[in-house]
């Protein structure tokens, strides 16, 4: 169950957080990971190493997924020396928060950049191998905000929801190129990028979660890990939701 030996995965922004747990089980699962990072080479080959570690096939790349001519050049190499691509979890994402009356342009911009444009870029790039070898898993990385959306994220829940858009799309756009893609949608998640959240915000999250624990990165990459499996054929179009109860 669950093997992807002979597979090739490249998981955006793998060096850190929910990115580098999926980077990290899929890697223990057989396929050969391409670990992409944009600032974080040491964490990258932090991940690469672990999986290395374990016996497991990784390399790293670094791309920033909101500079689309970089992105298609490394996703073409990725392609060009391994000779293939058949699952891309675009996870590299950023988060800027603030109340609708305090957004600057500029912040929407680098965060519908990253979150949006980048993701939508991996997809085109990753689609035509996929599609050669008529067969490919895409897994987008949403947020419980993209559903219920959140005071104070009115950018970042916008840029979640419309991944959920680009996902649903491509899912109807490619099925009969035997390609299935998804969303995963986590609920809070101990990583850096909720470090910074204050005490009271976090007791919030808690009482409003019925699991009662904030969730790991290892968590929502078991859901990716499913959705990236042979076993998983079947299901396309949809959001895995990995909140502890949150959102149902
Ligand atoms: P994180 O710990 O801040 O890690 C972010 C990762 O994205 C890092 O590997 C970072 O690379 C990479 N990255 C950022 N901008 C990039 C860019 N322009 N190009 C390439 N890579 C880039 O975040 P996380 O909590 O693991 O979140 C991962 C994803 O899950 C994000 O899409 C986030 O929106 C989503 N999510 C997180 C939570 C949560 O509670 N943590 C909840 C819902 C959804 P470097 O190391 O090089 O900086």
């Amino acid at each position: 169950m669950f093997r992807l030996d002979g597979k090739v995965a490249l998981v955006t922004g793998g060096s850190r957080g929910i990115g580098r747990a999926c980077a990290e089980m899929l890697g223990e699962m057989g396929a050969t990971v391409v670990v992409n990072y944009v600032k974080g080479e040491t964490a990258a080959k932090e991940t690469a190493d672990a999986i290395l570690a374990k016996g497991g096939k990784a390399e790293i790349s670094g791309f920033d997924v909101a500079d689309t001519k970089a992105t298609e050049t490394a996703i073409d190499e990725v392609v060009k020396k391994l000779g293939r691509l058949d699952i891309l979890v675009a996870n590299a994402g950023i988060a800027v928060d603030g109340l609708l009356l305090r957004i600057k342009d500029e912040d929407l911009d680098r965060l519908f950049a990253t979150n949006v444009r980048g993701a939508i870029t991996c997809a085109r790039c990753a689609i035509r191998p996929m599609s050669k070898a008529k067969g490919g898993r895409i897994v987008f990385m949403s947020s419980v905000v993209g559903e219920m959306g959140n005071v104070g994220q009115t950018a970042y829940a916008a840029s979640k929801a419309a991944v959920l858009g680009a996902a649903k799309s491509i899912a109807r756009e490619y099925a009969s190129r035997n390609i299935t893609v998804n969303a995963v949608a986590p609920g809070f998640i101990e990583t850096d990028m909720t470090h910074a959240m204050t005490e009271p915000m976090k007791e919030y999250i808690l009482k409003v979660t019925p699991l009662g624990r904030v969730g790991s990165a290892r968590d929502v990459a078991s859901a990716v890990a499913y959705l990236c499996s042979d076993e998983a054929g079947y299901v396309t179009g949809q959001v895995l939701r990995v909140n502890g109860g949150m959102h149902v």
